[in-house]
């Protein structure tokens, strides 16, 4: 019905209503007592009224809809749409407050950084990676110019100069950041930051990596074709020479062999689609296995020891083979003759443990914490002697990772060097 209608009917009828019982009263005692009982029951509705505007008005000032009053004629209406309307606007407030939480959280979460700024770079919001990456403290910050914040030359000219289109990138407290203005709502800007630091480390290692495999096969490779060369070219060679050419050319295809073979072992194990099968190593065989081929590897130039007491292990044989194999034939190849190796697995305080001991060479200590990046080598021409590929001790660290071990290395510059590999207890 027509909410005029609604509001007015009743009203009238209701005035129509004391007009009709007034003249009713008149009529059966006197005129002035129908003036009277009108004067009364007018008074009454006004009363009312005067009440549910007082109810109205102190409810105003905290409209809740579980507190709004109940009414009394045209007020039950008025009270029925304010209590429709104050329960929908409470809904959307609410839902408006979860989106906003919902928000707040998912720009907390967010590994970009994002900062609000008025139309004349003033500060006005910014979420946690902002702060992060632009060092700065909302709290502290907020209504602040974004160019007396960031005190960096080229962030301040890409921000004065204005062109928004193409982003920025800058090297800002250590962290390589990718930085973009995006202007929106004509009077106010975003600022997005993104952390490349991780991503172009990731790029420079596979450049290096690239640069150095190909250094490294190139080598052999060299020596090969120049060999080739020579007896294609000398037909004549004694047959002493072109065995010594063959020999060394031999050695070298074994070289480059060897090298391949690192390298895929190395993507094998960095590669998602080749996860771990664990099993239960018999660990007391595997050792002594390795010991074994130290020994034909040092064919007796070395005292080769080993102890077993440790327990046998879950994990893959053939990468755990691969990785303590590596540890004992680097003790071997960097001992000079007549020096002892001990290989050992034992069970210590923390965990089952691999070690091997050298009287060695051993490592000067600014190169420990480098020695396993692939193609580090402390001196690179006695690596390629004992035919080192620079990859081995990179294994070894993809081996331990995968199974939850952590590698440990001790060296002392002439006196020798222990390699311990250190597997959870459980
Ligand atoms: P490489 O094939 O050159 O031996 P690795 O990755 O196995 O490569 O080892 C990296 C470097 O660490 C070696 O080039 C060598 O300089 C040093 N190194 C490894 N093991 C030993 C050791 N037992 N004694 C001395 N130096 C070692």
């Amino acid at each position: 019905m027509n909410p005029k209608l609604l509001f007015w009917v009743p009203a009238l009828l209701r005035l129509a209503l004391v007009g009709v019982l007034s003249a009713l009263v008149g009529w059966l005692a006197t005129p002035r007592d129908g003036f009277a009982f009108a004067a009364m029951i007018l008074l009454y509705f006004v009363g009312t009224q005067l009440h549910y505007l007082y109810r109205l008005s102190m409810w105003m000032d905290d409209p809740s809809s579980t507190r709004l009053p109940d009414g009394w004629g045209a007020w039950t209406a008025i009270f029925a749409r304010l209590y429709r309307m104050r329960r929908d606007d409470e809904r959307s407030q609410a839902e408006l407050a979860e989106w906003l939480a919902r928000f707040r959280q998912a720009m907390r979460l967010l590994p970009d950084g994002v900062a609000i700024m008025d139309d004349v770079l003033f500060l006005e919001w910014c979420n946690p990676a902002a702060e992060r990456h632009l060092g700065l403290t909302l709290e502290r910050d907020k209504g602040m110019r974004v160019t007396n914040l960031v005190r960096h030359p080229d962030f301040i000219d890409y921000v004065v100069l204005g062109r928004y289109e193409q982003p920025l990138t800058l090297s800002l407290r250590g962290r390589k950041l990718v930085v973009q203005i995006i202007p929106f709502e004509n009077r106010r800007q975003i600022l997005v930051t993104h952390d490349t630091t991780e991503a172009q480390r990731i790029e420079e290692m596979r450049r290096d990596f690239i640069a150095n495999a190909s250094h490294e096969l190139r080598t052999p490779l060299t020596v090969i074709v120049g060999f080739l060369e020579i007896a294609s070219t000398q037909k004549e060679l004694d047959p002493a020479t072109r065995e010594a050419h063959l020999k060394l050319m031999t050695e070298q295809g074994h070289r480059m062999q060897r090298l391949i073979d690192d390298m895929l072992t190395l993507s094998r194990l960095e590669s998602a689609d080749y996860p771990l099968r664990p099993e239960l190593v018999d660990m007391r065989a595997l050792v002594e296995d390795v010991a074994g081929e130290a020994r034909a590897l040092s064919g007796g130039r070395h005292e080769v020891t080993v102890s077993i007491d440790g327990p046998d292990l879950m994990g893959s044989p053939e990468e755990l083979r691969s990785a303590f194999a590596n540890l004992a034939s680097n003790a071997v190849r960097y001992t000079p003759e007549g020096g002892s190796v001990h290989i050992s697995w034992s069970q210590s305080e923390r965990g089952p443990r691999y070690a091997v001991s050298d009287t060695g060479i051993g490592i000067d200590q600014v190169h420990i914490s480098r020695l396993t990046e692939r193609f580090y080598r402390v001196d690179k021409s006695r690596s390629r002697e004992t035919q080192g590929t620079g990859l081995g001790l990179a294994i070894v660290k993809h081996v331990l990772l995968r199974h939850g071990g952590q590698l440990s290395i001790e060296s002392q510059p002439g006196k020798g060097s222990t390699f311990a590999a250190t597997f959870p207890a459980a």
